[in-house]
C-alpha cells in the first residue's frame, strides 16, 4: 500500500520531501527571530540562497554571497561582531529579507523556464503577504531573476512603493553584484534623505504653532 502523494511546500510551491519541509521549517524559525514588528524596507529577492552561509538570518552568520553584498549595501558592517549582533542591527534598522520562493530552487528544477513559471506562479501569494501581513514602508526587488515577472510584478497590489533604480531592479545575482550594491546604497541615502527632510517639516510647522507666531529659529 503505497499512497505517497507528494507534499507541496507552503513556502516554495514546488513538491516536497520531508527534508524539504525540516529546511524550510529551520529557515522560517531563524527568519522570523529578527523580523521587525514594522518593516521599513523589504529586500525581496527570486529564490532563498542554495547554500545556508548565504542565507543572512542563519545561525552561523558566515555572510557570504546575498548576505555579504546586502549587509555591505546596507551599510552594515560584520567585523568584530556576533551573527547575532549583526541581525539584530539588520532587525532594528527596520530591514526585513524575503524571498518569492522561501526555499533554494531544487536542483533538478533547475531549468530557466521552470524557475520562471515557479515565480510566476507565486506572485499573487507573495503580493497578499506583502499587502497584509508583511505592510512594509517600501519593497526594493534585489534578484535579476525577478527581471522577467517584472512587468507583473508592477501591476501586483502591494500597498507601499518600489524602489527601483531608473526603473530597473537592483541585480543581486548578477554576475557583477557590486553595481547593485553600490546602486542600492545610493538609493537609500536618498530615500532615507528625503524621508528625514519630511519629517523636518512638519515637525518644525508644529513647533512653529505652539510657538505662537514666526518663533521659528536656527539653530
Ligand atoms: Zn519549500
Amino acid at each position: 500500500m503505497t499512497t505517497t502523494k507528494a507534499l507541496v511546500c507552503d513556502g516554495c510551491g514546488q513538491e516536497a520531501s520531508a527534508e524539504h519541509i525540516a529546511r524550510r521549517l529551520q529557515r522560517l524559525e531563524w527568519t522570523t527571530r529578527y523580523r521587525p514588528v514594522h518593516i521599513n524596507t523589504l529586500l525581496l529577492g527570486a529564490f532563498s540562497p542554495q547554500e545556508e552561509r548565504d542565507f543572512l538570518y542563519a545561525p552561523s552568520g558566515e555572510f557570504r554571497g546575498e548576505a555579504a553584498l546586502l549587509l555591505d549595501a546596507l551599510g552594515i558592517s560584520t567585523a568584530g561582531k556576533t551573527a547575532e549582533a549583526v541581525q539584530a542591527e539588520f532587525q532594528r534598522a527596520g530591514f526585513f529579507l524575503t524571498h518569492v520562493l522561501e526555499c533554494p530552487l531544487d536542483t533538478n528544477a533547475g531549468q530557466e523556464a521552470e524557475a520562471a513559471a515557479l515565480l510566476t506562479k507565486r506572485l499573487e501569494t507573495v503580493a497578499t503577504r506583502i499587502r497584509r501581513s508583511l505592510k512594509p514602508k517600501r519593497v526594493v526587488l534585489i534578484s535579476q531573476a525577478l527581471g522577467p515577472s517584472l512587468e507583473k510584478i508592477l501591476t501586483l497590489e502591494l500597498g507601499c512603493p518600489m524602489v527601483l533604480d531608473n526603473g530597473k531592479l537592483f541585480e543581486f545575482d548578477s554576475p557583477e553584484p557590486e553595481n547593485a550594491v553600490a546602486r542600492l546604497r545610493k538609493a537609500l541615502a536618498m530615500e532615507i534623505a528625503f524621508t528625514k527632510g519630511f519629517a523636518r517639516t512638519s515637525w518644525n510647522g508644529t513647533s512653529g504653532r505652539s510657538l505662537a507666531g514666526h518663533g521659528e529659529q536656527s539653530k
